[in-house]
C-alpha cells in the first residue's frame, strides 16, 4: 500500500468488517468509536511503514491512548491509559492502524474468554463453543477475517491456545523479545505480548515490527528486531523432537491423527523426526498455577480504588481506607481473579512459601533443564499438539477450575521456560480446527518460523483428518 487514499480505504473496509465482531462479542470498544479513530489514524499513518494501512486489533490488557484499557475487568471500567504500550508505539511507527480493543478473560486469567466481566466471546465457527482464552476476542476477530492480525498476551498459553481453537496462527515470542511496557502485569516473569495472524507471514511481520529493544523495559533484551526467514524449499537439516509426554493415552483421537499427519509431512519435507522425552511435563500445570497466581496477587495489589478506575468508598467516607479497598475490590474483581489472589497470597505466606512457592520455582528449573537436555542433543525444534482437544463447549469447564487449568497442559511449559512457541492450524475434526505447536530455542524464532512456513504450505489445514 502506498498512499493515504489506500490507507483510508483499508480503514473503512476494516470498520465495515468490524460490525461482524458484534455477533460474537469479540470487541470491547464501541464500533462508532473504532470507526472514527480508524479514519483519523489512516489519515495520520506513516506512509512507507512495513505495516502501512494494516488494521491490527489489540487485546484489552495492552495500553493504548486511543481506547479504554479495561483488561476485561469491572475494576478498570472506563480506564484510559495516558500512554501507549511500546508494542503499540512500534505498530504505529510501522504504519499499522489500531482497530479497537478485544475481549479477554479478566486480567488474562482464563482459557475460554468466559471470565470477562463484559460477557463471553463466542467461537466464530460454532456459537455454542468457546474461542479459547484468554486472548479469545483477538483470536475470533482474526479467524473471522475481520482483521489480518491482532495482538494478544501470553502468561500461560493465552495466544497459542485460542489460535489453536480458532484455526489461525498464534506466536509467543521468547521472553524478553518484545517489550512488556504497557502490558498490564499478570505474572511478570511469564508475561509476553504475542501475535495472531491468518498466515505465518502476517503473524511474523507483526511480531517483527513489535520486537526489539526498549529502554522503558529493563527485562527486554537489547537486540535488533526479529528478522523474518525466507520460505524454505525443504526442511532438510532440521531435527524435530516429538516429546512423548505430549501424546498421552487420553489425547483426543482427532488431535492425534492431525499430529501424526504433520509428523509424516515433516519427514517428507526432509526433516529428521525423533521421539524425545521431557520427563517433568506432568508437573508443569501445578507449577504454573502456583507461580502465576503468586505473581498476580502481588501485581493486582495496585487496584485499590485510589489510583485507577472506579472508586467505591464503602460507606465510610474518604477517611475509611480499608472500607474503600474492600468495597472497590469486592465489586471490581470477578470470581476467577479473586481465586488467583487467594491462592497467590496463600502460597506466598510465611508458613507455606517453602512448601508451595519455593517448590514451584524448583520444578520450574527442572522443566527448563528438560528442554536444555533435548536441545543439547541436537534437536532444533519440538512438535506437539497445542491443546488436548478442539474447542470445548461454553460452560463445560466453568464450574471446574481445575479442568479449565488442565487445558493449558501443553502450552504453559514454554512460558515457564521462556522459550518461543507457536500454534498453527493442522486440520479439522468434525469441523473444528486443530492446532499443532512448534517450540524453539530461545531467540531462534527465525528457525521456528522457517519450519512453520514449510508446514503451512504442506499441511491441508482446513481439511478433516
Ligand atoms: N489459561 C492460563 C491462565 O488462566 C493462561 C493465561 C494467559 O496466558 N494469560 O492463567
Amino acid at each position: 500500500m502506498s498512499d493515504a487514499a489506500e490507507a483510508l480505504t483499508s480503514a473503512k473496509a476494516a470498520a465495515d468488517r468490524l460490525t461482524k465482531a458484534k455477533r460474537f462479542n469479540a470487541l470491547l470498544t464501541p464500533l462508532k468509536e473504532v470507526r472514527k479513530s480508524l479514519l483519523q489514524q489512516a489519515a495520520a499513518a506513516h506512509p512507507g511503514g512495513v505495516l502501512y494501512g494494516m488494521p491490527v486489533a489489540v487485546k484489552d490488557n495492552i495500553c493504548t491512548l486511543e481506547f479504554t484499557t479495561s483488561c476485561g475487568s469491572k475494576i478498570l471500567q472506563g480506564y484510559r491509559s495516558p500512554f501507549d504500550a511500546t508494542a503499540v508505539t512500534k505498530l504505529k511507527a510501522a504504519g499499522a492502524l489500531i482497530a479497537g480493543k478485544t475481549n479477554c478473560d479478566e486480567f488474562a486469567m482464563g482459557s475460554s474468554t468466559e471470565h470477562s466481566a463484559y460477557g463471553r466471546t463466542l467461537h466464530p465457527l460454532d456459537k455454542t463453543r468457546v474461542p479459547g482464552g484468554s486472548s479469545g476476542g483477538s483470536a475470533a476477530l482474526v479467524a473471522a477475517g475481520v482483521v489480518p492480525a491482532a495482538l494478544g498476551s501470553e502468561t500461560g498459553g493465552s495466544v497459542r491456545q485460542p489460535a489453536s481453537f480458532c484455526g489461525i496462527v498464534g506466536i509467543k515470542p521468547t521472553y524478553a523479545r518484545v517489550s512488556r511496557y504497557g502490558l498490564v502485569a499478570f505474572g511478570s516473569s511469564l508475561d509476553q505480548i504475542g501475535v495472531f495472524g491468518r498466515s505465518v507471514h502476517d503473524a511474523g511481520r507483526v511480531l517483527s515490527a513489535i520486537s526489539g529493544r526498549d529502554p522503558k523495559d529493563a527485562t527486554c533484551e537489547d537486540r535488533d528486531p526479529l528478522r523474518l526467514p525466507t520460505v524454505p524449499e525443504s526442511l532438510q537439516g532440521f531435527v524435530i523432537g516429538v516429546p512423548r509426554e505430549y501424546f498421552p493415552a487420553d489425547l483426543d483421537p482427532g488431535v492425534r491423527r492431525a499430529c501424526d499427519r504433520v509428523i509424516k509431512i515433516l519427514r517428507e519435507l526432509g526433516a529428521v523426526v525423533r521421539e524425545v522425552s521431557l520427563p517433568h511435563t506432568a508437573s508443569a500445570v501445578p507449577c504454573y498455577y502456583v507461580i502465576a497466581p503468586a505473581e498476580a496477587s502481588s501485581n493486582l495489589a495496585r487496584y485499590d480504588g485510589v489510583r485507577y478506575g472506579p472508586r467505591l468508598d464503602g460507606g465510610g467516607g474518604e477517611a475509611d481506607v480499608r472500607a474503600l479497598y474492600r468495597a472497590t475490590r469486592g465489586a471490581g474483581f470477578g470470581a476467577e481473579v479473586r481465586r488467583r489472589i487467594l491462592v497467590g497470597t496463600y502460597v506466598l505466606s510465611a508458613g507455606y512459601y517453602d512448601a508451595y512457592y519455593r517448590k514451584a520455582q524448583q520444578v520450574r528449573a527442572l522443566l527448563a533443564q528438560d528442554f536444555r537436555n533435548v536441545f543439547d542433543r541436537g534437536v532444533d525444534l519440538l512438535f506437539t499438539p497445542t491443546t488436548p482437544t478442539p474447542a470445548f463447549k461454553a460452560g463445560e469447564k466453568l464450574g471446574d477450575p481445575v479442568q479449565m487449568y488442565l487445558s493449558d497442559v501443553f502450552v504453559c511449559t514454554a512460558n515457564l521456560t521462556g522459550l518461543p512457541a507457536m500454534s498453527l492450524p493442522i486440520g479439522r475434526v468434525k469441523g473444528l480446527p486443530v492446532g499443532g505447536q512448534l517450540i524453539g530455542r530461545a531467540f531462534l524464532e527465525d528457525e521456528m518460523l522457517e519450519a512453520a512456513y514449510a508446514l503451512e504450505r504442506a499441511v491441508p489445514s482446513v481439511e478433516e483428518v
